[in-house]
């Protein structure tokens, strides 16, 4: 090898440590902001949720948050003492038990949240998210003035080409709940019809339409779809994932964030024959870890 040649390798070398050196440093100085953003995108695909970017006080560098999260989900749907004629009775709570169990959720300081907070809990410690499917008029009248009672939140699931017909809430006692900054409204589709039974444009039809007619009629952001009678399946869930950010299952019992996927979240069946030993012992599973 000629000198010269020597010469030229030593240069480019010099060249290529120069270049590599400043890289080298953001590494050392970042390495483990690198490798939990690496942990995060390889978690990506397994559907691990709760990794929040919060600013720190100079607006420039962030940190990773990652939250481990059991959230207890309960559903609810009529919320009556008489249950008449219906067959499904474990349908029908009474109003007493459902402000027995609101009452324990404030004595024993559980904090109620929103179903669409599930990716956002790091400001609670003990959160719960009460949920109530179909809500007929009852809602409005038993169950609305206990909210208010307690100051406690809940999701409901509104099945909306019944909205002002029989029984039904009308757009204005929605509009009021609404108001009232203690009810997240959310669709359960236009007309409660097994999701899995329909053709796909009439279940297309179903889950985007619901959400455009809330979303243009009460000015409120629709991301949840509940699916009627917790049915559905991988076209309707690949229809929710362009729709929504969030579906909700029947079944399943606590909500697991290391576990569950955002679009078959489970629930907690809270029927008219549930103690409220069970009840609380379900809210004694409510946990938020911050992983950092
Ligand atoms: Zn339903």
């Amino acid at each position: 090898m000629t000198i010269k040649v020597k010469n030229r390798i030593k240069f480019i070398l010099i060249i290529l440590i120069l270049l590599l050196s400043p890289a080298f440093l953001y590494f050392v100085k970042n390495k483990d902001l690198i490798a939990i953003k690496t942990f995060n995108f390889f978690k990506e695909d397994k559907n691990y949720i709760n990794i929040e970017n919060i600013s720190i006080a100079n607006g420039e560098e962030k940190i990773y948050k990652e939250l481990d999260v059991s959230l207890p989900i309960f559903m609810y749907h009529f919320i009556l003492d008489d249950y008449g004629e219906n067959l499904d009775v474990e349908n029908f709570l009474r109003p007493s038990t459902l402000e027995e169990q609101l009452k324990y959720i404030v004595d024993n300081g559980y904090q109620t949240v929103f179903v669409n907070e599930i990716e956002d809990l790091s400001n609670y410690t003990k959160p719960v998210a009460l949920t109530f499917d179909d809500c007929f008029v009852y809602f409005y009248n038993n169950a609305f003035p206990l909210l208010k009672k307690y100051n406690q939140k809940a999701s409901i699931y509104i099945i909306c080409n019944y909205v002002n017909g029989p029984n039904y809430l009308t757009s204005d006692q929605i509009k009021e709940m609404i108001d009232s900054g203690l009810v997240s409204v959310q669709t359960h589709t236009l007309t409660h019809r097994e999701l899995t039974s329909l053709s796909l444009n009439e279940m297309q039809k179903e889950l985007v339409d619901s959400k455009k007619y809330l979303e243009s009629t009460y000015d409120i952001k629709v991301d949840t779809i509940c699916y009627p009678i917790g049915k559905y399946n991988k076209n309707i869930i690949e229809v929710a994932k362009n729709n929504y950010k969030y579906g909700l299952a029947m079944s399943g019992g606590v909500y697991y964030s290391n576990k569950h996927n955002l679009y078959e979240i489970p629930r907690i069946y809270a029927n008219r024959s549930m103690s409220i030993d069970e009840f609380s012992s379900y809210l004694r599973k409510s946990k938020v870890n911050i992983i950092y």
